[in-house]
């Protein structure tokens, strides 16, 4: 066992993390981005090599951004200048049936610039986890229990008490938290423990994934320039993808109705590939696609975040980048709850947010997932004949048609909105009707704020700062909102327009965006009672706000950053 902080302490842990993959370090960064205590436990020591979740979408490099670590992920190793093209063969060393074009890590960030101030990127799990547990060791507010297994746990009224054995000595002992936060992914101990089931359907084909290097599929695949190929041919589907970019490579196979377990990689990798190659494998795992979502996120002081909630195909990168979305939606309302200016509903509110957006992208992989196994393969398709071409172009086309969505997906990446949640003020508007593949930046009650240059390196989302931020219209007086929020408590800055551009972008001449960067309110008048617009945003009942009102000493300005 190892821990961060020189010596054990015995108070409970403000909020207690059940595993240290993407997810549960991701919520770790965020609590300690707002300076919160928490427990982190793993029964790893080591990351796992296995490589996932290189697709990283253009929200999350956003909260990574928050963080401090955007760069240091888009430069931990994956080639910033190699594009991440997506080729479509029938074998590496066979023909080609379509492509995707996708710039480069570094140049997809000069590309996104009008919409985002980071871009979706490439990089494999073990290189983005690396630099998470960095930030936590030089944050010093997390104390880690590494190689450390939960065995039970038990929730009262005032807290979580864990049950923790270190598997190295066996030594057994407990801990207890406030909090505790259940990423402890698909096959989740305690998602079962709490009895939540998962709904949808789970296990529907298992797949076979093989890690490997060699020298050969990366030169077969450079002179495709691509970092990604969906192998399609009569024989069977896979997927080659990139992991550093050079040697390093990831092969999926998708067993359909077969066995996985009776695969020989080998085989696989010289079928994918068409001929014998130099490949090493480094390591094979079976692995099976899901369709589910948990029926509650919460139970008490217990939360369900990542894969522990929802789990789904690998098909648009929808996995460890919706379980970040659920760590950064978490962390930020057990922040104003631990620090009293949350109220009794917020942490309620999660599942309300949360789930609807999980239920969404599991649907979403899952289509995805079916537009690439129901491809028409014809048996004449690998073949070098007249009737072959014909078959190879009738499948570009079905290519074209059915599967090029999967890579254009930045308007769900960013367009997700909390529709009809407890804590937003729902204005009546409809949402803006985007064509696929499209962001449409608006203000929407629940829609992520949408981003503006300040300056060339500063954008509005660096200006929220860690609480509410109230964006408006130059020369408007807002004396109001800020003696509402002194008032309950509630950290607010504000951040007025500079241009008519930025304005418009707004849609609204005052919009309160909460400490995710999504809309909480929008108007273009002061509300009657701001107290009321800030109370709900926070969770209170009306009751919580008007016990704080009467006791609060009134200050003119809070956390003006
Ligand atoms: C082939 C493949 C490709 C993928 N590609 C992408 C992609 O490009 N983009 C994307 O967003 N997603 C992708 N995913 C999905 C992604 O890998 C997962 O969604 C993500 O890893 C889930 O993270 P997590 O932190 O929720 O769970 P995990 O990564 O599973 O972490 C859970 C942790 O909890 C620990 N743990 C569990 N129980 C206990 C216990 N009782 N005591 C102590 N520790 C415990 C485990 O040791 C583990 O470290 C892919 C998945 C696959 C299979």
């Amino acid at each position: 066992m190892s821990t961060t902080l020189n010596e054990r302490r015995l108070d409970p842990a403000p909020v207690a993390i059940l595993g240290a993959g993407p997810v549960g370090l991701a919520l770790a960064n965020e609590l300690a981005w707002r300076g919160v205590r928490c427990v982190l436990i793993d029964r790893r020591t080591e990351p796992l090599r296995f490589p996932t979740s290189e697709s990283i979408h253009a929200r999350t490099m956003e909260h990574f951004r928050r963080w401090g670590i955007a760069d240091a992920v888009r430069y931990a190793g994956f080639p910033p200048e190699l594009p991440r093209n997506v080729s479509f063969v029938t074998r590496l060393t066979g023909y080609d049936l379509g492509r995707v074009e996708r710039p480069s890590n570094r140049q997809q960030q000069i590309v996104s610039r009008s919409i985002s101030p980071e871009g979706a990127i490439w990089c494999p799990k073990f290189l983005f986890e690396e630099v998470m547990r960095r930030r936590l060791r030089d944050a010093g507010t997390v104390e880690i229990l590494a190689g450390c297994e939960l065995d039970a746990f038990e929730q009262d009224a005032e807290g979580v008490e864990l049950f923790v054995r270190d598997l190295a000595t066996g030594h057994a002992f407990s801990r207890r938290a406030l909090y505790l936060a259940a990423c402890d992914g698909a096959s989740s101990s305690t998602r079962k423990s709490l009895g939540i089931k998962l709904e949808g359907k789970f296990a529907e084909g298992r797949n076979l994934g093989i890690f490997l290097r060699s020298a050969e599929l990366g030169e077969m695949m450079r002179a495709r320039d691509s970092v990604m190929a969906d192998i399609i041919n009569p024989d069977f589907s896979a997927n080659l993808s990139a992991v550093d970019g050079d040697e390093l490579w990831r092969l999926i196979i998708f067993a359909r109705d077969g066995d996985p377990d009776t695969l020989d990689p080998e085989t696989c990798i010289q079928r994918a590939a068409g001929r014998k190659t130099d490949a090493v494998i480094v390591e094979s795992r079976v692995w099976a696609g899901h369709t589910v979502v948990a029926e509650s996120f919460q139970r008490g002081r217990v939360f369900l975040a990542g894969d522990a909630a929802h789990l789904l195909w690998p098909r648009g990168g929808f996995g460890m980048n919706t379980g970040v979305g659920d760590a950064v939606d978490l962390g930020w309302k057990l922040d104003a709850v631990l620090k009293g200016w949350g109220g009794s509903e917020l942490l309620a509110s999660y599942e309300a947010e949360r789930r609807p957006v999980a239920v969404r992208n599991v649907a979403e992989a899952a289509e995805n997932y079916r537009a690439e196994s129901s491809l028409p393969i014809s048996t004449h398709l690998d073949e070098n004949s007249t009737r072959g071409e014909a078959e190879r172009a009738r499948m570009s086309r079905a290519i074209l048609e059915t599967r090029t969505r999967e890579w254009s997906t930045i308007g769900l990446q960013l367009g997700y909105v909390y529709e009809g949640s407890p804590i937003c003020w729902a204005d009546g508007t409809v949402a803006p009707r985007a064509p696929d593949g499209v962001y449409l930046a608006n203000t929407r009650p629940g829609a992520r704020a949408p981003h503006a240059w300040l300056d060339p390196e500063t954008s509005y989302l660096d200006r929220f700062g860690r609480g509410f931020c109230l964006v408006h219209r130059r020369g408007i007086e807002v004396a109001a909102f800020d003696r509402a929020a002194a008032a309950l408590e509630i950290p607010l800055s504000t951040l007025d327009h500079e241009t008519i551009t930025q304005e418009a972008l707004y849609e609204r001449a005052l919009v309160l965006v909460r400490p995710d960067g999504h809309v909480a309110w929008r108007g273009n008048e002061m509300p009657e009672d701001v107290e009321a617009v800030l109370g709900k945003a926070v969770g209170r009942v009306r009751r919580e706000c008007e016990h704080l009102a009467r006791e609060a000493p009134v200050r003119s300005s809070l956390g003006r950053s």
